[in-house]
């Protein structure tokens, strides 16, 4: 009987991580055979903004303590995604975000006891962040992506910061002070622990990370 195969991505906020989740979506796709309903996707952040949007009895609680760009409480995140993971019936998982503090490495643990799991760090100094998203605006009109600075999009609409972007400086001290101590612990654990340097590209860190994990594919 196989077992599910998890794979957990974690790095500074604005480092890629969406980017080599698709990058792991495509390759598992193209080189291993998998069909799109054997891989889900899995980002903590967009579950955490899908409660609150809904305003589910978990949103609620979310919205009421959590801060701009703030952290979500670790247990409302860990009850989150015990909940979400009964519900997943795919052969890999990829979690996006998570565990990101020292007490969710701990509930991570205990939660993978049933499944295979590795860990992508991709360690991306903040200057490299800062100045990858500098420029990064979003019409406020149409929503389209601009790499620009400020301007006006070809709809007209103003060009503005994405909304998580106007508050990464907070984002990236609250990953310094509760994110890092969490990543130590992970690879002190010695476990599935795979670290990438911040200016690797994201599909070549997706090749390189399935190749040696090929036994639980
Ligand atoms: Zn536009």
């Amino acid at each position: 009987m196989y077992k599910k195969f998890v794979i957990a991505l974690i790095g500074a906020p604005a480092s890629g991580k969406g980017y080599i989740a698709m990058c792991l979506k495509n390759e598992l796709k193209e080189k291993y055979g998998f069909n799109e309903s054997d891989i889900a996707a899995l980002s903590v952040g967009e579950m955490i903004r899908r409660e609150k949007k809904n305003q589910t009895p978990l949103g609620l609680k979310l919205a009421a303590n959590m801060k701009e760009g703030g952290l979500a409480p670790d247990e409302m995140v860990n009850d989150m995604l015990v909940n979400e993971l009964k519900t997943i019936n795919a052969k890999v998982l990829i979690l996006d975000g998570y565990p990101r503090t020292v007490c969710q490495v701990r509930e991570f643990d205990k939660l993978m006891s049933n499944f295979d799991s590795a860990v992508i760090f991709r360690d991306t100094p903040k200057e490299l962040i800062l100045e990858r998203v500098k420029n990064r605006r979003i019409c406020e009109k149409c929503g389209k992506a601009h790499d620009v600075g400020d301007g006006v999009c070809e709809c007209g609409g103003r060009l503005v910061k994405r909304r998580d972007d106007r508050v990464l400086p907070e984002r990236l001290a609250e990953y310094e002070e509760m994110t890092k101590p969490a990543v130590v612990e992970l690879k002190n654990e010695g476990k599935n622990f795979f670290w990438y340097e911040g200016t690797a590209e994201g599909c070549d860190i997706a090749r390189e990370f399935l190749a040696s994990n090929k036994k639980y594919l």
